[in-house]
């Protein structure tokens, strides 16, 4: 029988209600800041000190004043009268002289200009004369160059990197203040379905096929910070269905699942879903991708993901990854996209926006993965990023494409 169709939604509506619906996790926890990176930053965080602390040398050499080597009468020789180690303070530089510094070291008090000591030579009464005359300022680091005080280092919604909380190390933070970890249970649905390691290749009966979709989505929500209960295959009965997603409901911010959300599918979530909850079915103008479901069981968000694997992987990434990030308070929930050179074809426009898995090349062009099937996992684990095609658009060779890097996207 044939149904009148839906009239597909565009992504950017999808993702607009979607995260219309993701308030964030109210609570922050305080994490080491060895343990913050990728954790959402909960608080703006304002420096109570200038960094550096001090103007200091950028070079092992000699500190002077410029204008001590501006009277030819020294021969531009100039005694030291101290030698400072970074770490150490530093006298006030006497006039006339030099001070012997370390990469590092405070510069004295009156020294304007480092000299590296490639460019001095030490005579023999231990005095420097100066081959390669400095500008002022030179190898000088300025006290708050890096940091002033009562900056705002890193902001409130920012995701923390490795050299974010090297910055707020810098600023004197151990601790940080993170949302905390949403809490996501995990389902895969489909009789079909068998795990690596319970039956071997050659054992596996016709149809069946391996889980794979809970293993990238078991790495992508941990990457996000997330605390994954991973309830594995849901059996194919109503009743144990609904006996799993009221006891995932209790405990977590999201019940996501893979598989079953197609139109006219039998599975058992779906109902189960909206005979205890609520259950939206979207037909998303997407490629690969397109059906989808968001829904509430209780206090816990539901999100329905197709079942092809490269569906699923991309759906992910567009939508689920987006909504996460939100729950945790981040600002930046898309990567930038850029503009790159098709070093392809794509002769044939199709009506939903495409996510063509493609890989940068060596000249700066994007090649693409011949087979581009949504159940082909291989173009997912070949690509290092996709082609963010409109709508109807064909692809020329050469053409400017938007392409969108899979690491960011997977970060
Ligand atoms: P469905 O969305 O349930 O109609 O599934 C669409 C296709 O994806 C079918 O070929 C399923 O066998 C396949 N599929 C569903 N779940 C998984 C999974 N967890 N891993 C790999 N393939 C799956
Ligand atoms: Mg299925």
């Amino acid at each position: 029988m044939n149904r009148p169709r839906a009239p597909l939604m565009p992504l950017d509506d999808a993702l607009a209600q979607l995260l219309a619906q993701a308030q964030p996790l109210a609570e922050v926890e305080q994490v080491s800041t060895f343990d913050a990176d990728s954790r959402v930053l909960a608080q703006d965080l304002v420096s109570a000190l200038q960094v550096p602390a001090h103007d200091n040398s950028a070079m092992d050499g000699y500190a002077l004043r410029c204008a001590d080597l501006a009277r030819p009468a020294e021969g531009a020789s100039l005694p030291v009268s101290q030698r400072v180690a970074a770490g150490s303070p530093a006298l006030p530089l006497q006039p006339g002289t030099a001070a012997r510094i370390f990469t590092g070291a405070p510069i004295p008090l009156g020294a304007d200009a480092v000299v590296m000591q490639e460019d001095c030579e030490v005579q023999p009464d231990q005095s420097i004369r100066v081959l390669r005359p400095p500008q002022p300022g030179q190898w000088l680091r300025r006290a708050g160059e890096d940091v002033a005080k009562d900056a705002v280092v890193l902001s409130k919604g920012e995701r923390l990197t490795p050299a974010s909380t090297a910055l707020a190390a810098s600023i004197g933070m151990d601790q940080l203040p993170v949302a905390r970890r949403p809490r996501v249970a995990l389902f895969s649905t489909g009789d079909e379905l068998v795990m690596p390691g319970e039956v071997a290749p050659q054992n596996m009966r016709p149809g069946a096929i391996y889980n794979s979709n809970r293993f990238f989505l078991r790495a992508l929500l941990q990457r996000l910070g997330c605390v994954v209960t991973d309830y594995g295959i849901v059996p194919d009965q109503r009743a144990a269905t609904e006996h799993a997603l009221r006891d995932a409901s209790q405990a977590h911010d999201l019940i996501l699942t893979s598989g079953g959300v197609s139109v006219g599918e039998e599975d058992h979530v779906k109902p189960a879903v909206q005979a205890l909850g609520q259950l939206n079915l979207w037909q998303i103008a997407i490629k690969p991708g397109k059906p989808f479901a968001y829904g509430r069981v209780g206090g816990a968000h539901f999100i329905g993901l197709p079942g092809n694997p490269v569906s699923s992987y991309i759906t992910f990434l567009l939508l689920v990854r987006p909504f996460l990030l939100s729950l945790q308070g981040a600002t930046q929930l898309v990567p930038q996209a850029m503009a790159l050179p098709a070093h392809f074809a794509w002769p044939r426009a199709d009506q939903r926006r495409e996510f063509l898995r493609v890989r940068r090349n060596a000249a700066g062009g994007l090649d693409l993965f011949a087979n581009q099937s949504s159940g082909v996992l291989t173009s997912a684990a070949w690509g290092d990023g996709v082609v963010d095609n409109p709508p109807g658009q064909t692809i020329a060779h050469g053409d400017m494409v938007r392409f969108i890097s899979l690491a960011e996207l997977q970060a």
